[in-house]
């Protein structure tokens, strides 16, 4: 039931009045350990809010966040600190949260240095480690931000993510901004992490292909919402949601001669003041008057598989014309 909306400034006033944007609008998903979860959807869709909730770099307006029994809500100041030593974020470019005048080493331990953790010998033995785990040479602790090249420097977010005793790592947009190959890199350095470290990772992404690599289950976010969730193979094979459908259309492939199909018909309306009933209607092929006023509840379709649609409710789906 996560919801978190925002206020607009004084720019943002319509007719005396504030306007809101619905980042985040009851939204509900579960990660077991050691699994990702994969939240997907075009940008502005509300993804990046429910990272940030999650960690508390933001507060919730509504809801509840249950972390390993625990309601991260609930925390005072003190005892959230020290939950934090376990859940960390990795975000798309490190560069800007990286000190230009801290170099690599001092970066990395910054999190023991925050929460006094070890001695000096310690935390040079877990720097040697973090680097190796990272694949990144020793001699790296001695340079500086701008030395390095952006496949480096997320190597370095990812080894400072995993400072501390991280069991679930946020990553927002990970790899995003890098070049394809070094993509890869990433991609495999992360699968690898986690098979080492047994963690479990919420993975933030736009990109379906990414996502075909990285996650064992996945959410489809839509202006603030949730509307598919289920396995990998189910999403990808079977998916059933009309905008999981048009997502998935766009990502290229690989065979040749083949192209895309184009993006989602028509822009992404704006989450400030989102359409009522179903928000994708203004852009979906299937779209009846029911989908203008009444917002679809999740449907059950398989084995953790569910789709919030219209047309998968038996009770509602007479009611919209065939889909073509
Ligand atoms: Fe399309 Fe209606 Fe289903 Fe929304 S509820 S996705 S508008 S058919």
């Amino acid at each position: 039931g996560l919801t978190r909306h925002f206020a607009l400034g004084a720019g943002g006033l319509l007719g005396g009045r504030p306007q809101i944007v619905r980042a985040v609008d009851d939204v509900s998903f579960s990660i077991r350990r050691g699994e990702t979860l994969a939240v997907v959807g075009e940008s502005g869709c509300g993804k990046t809010t429910v990272g940030r909730l999650v960690l508390r770099l933001i507060e919730a307006d509504a809801g509840r966040i249950e972390i390993g029994g625990t309601d991260i809500r609930a925390l005072d100041d003190a005892a959230l600190r020290r939950f934090r030593r376990r859940i960390q974020i990795v975000i798309q470019d490190p560069f800007g949260s990286l000190n230009p005048r801290m170099t690599i080493g001092a970066i990395i331990l910054e999190p023991l240095e925050v929460h006094r953790e070890g001695n000096a010998a310690s935390r040079r033995a877990r720097l040697a480690a973090l680097l190796e785990m990272v694949g990144l040479p020793a001699e790296f602790a001695a340079r500086f931000p701008h030395e390095l090249s952006g496949g480096q420097r997320q190597r370095v977010g990812i080894a400072r993510a995993l400072a501390l005793e991280t069991d679930l790592l946020v990553c927002d947009e990970a790899v995003s901004a890098l070049d394809v190959s070094v993509q890869a890199q990433i991609v495999n350095l992360l699968q690898r992490i986690k098979r080492e470290q047994g963690l479990t990772y919420l993975f933030i992404s736009h990109d379906m292909a990414i996502v075909r690599h990285m996650a064992d289950r996945i959410a489809v976010m839509y202006l603030g919402q949730i509307v598919e969730t289920g396995p990998k193979r189910a999403i990808f094979d079977a998916p059933a949601h009309p905008y999981t459908r048009a997502l998935l259309a766009s990502v290229p492939r690989s065979e040749p001669g083949t192209r895309p199909a184009p993006a989602v018909l028509g822009d992404i309306p704006s989450p400030i003041d989102p359409p009522p009933g179903c928000r994708f209607h203004t852009r979906c092929p299937h779209a009846g008057d029911i989908c203008r006023t009444v917002r679809p509840a999740p449907v059950a379709l398989a084995a953790a598989h569910t789709a919030s649609c219209h047309l998968l409710d038996p009770a509602t789906a007479a009611q919209l014309r065939s889909p073509s």
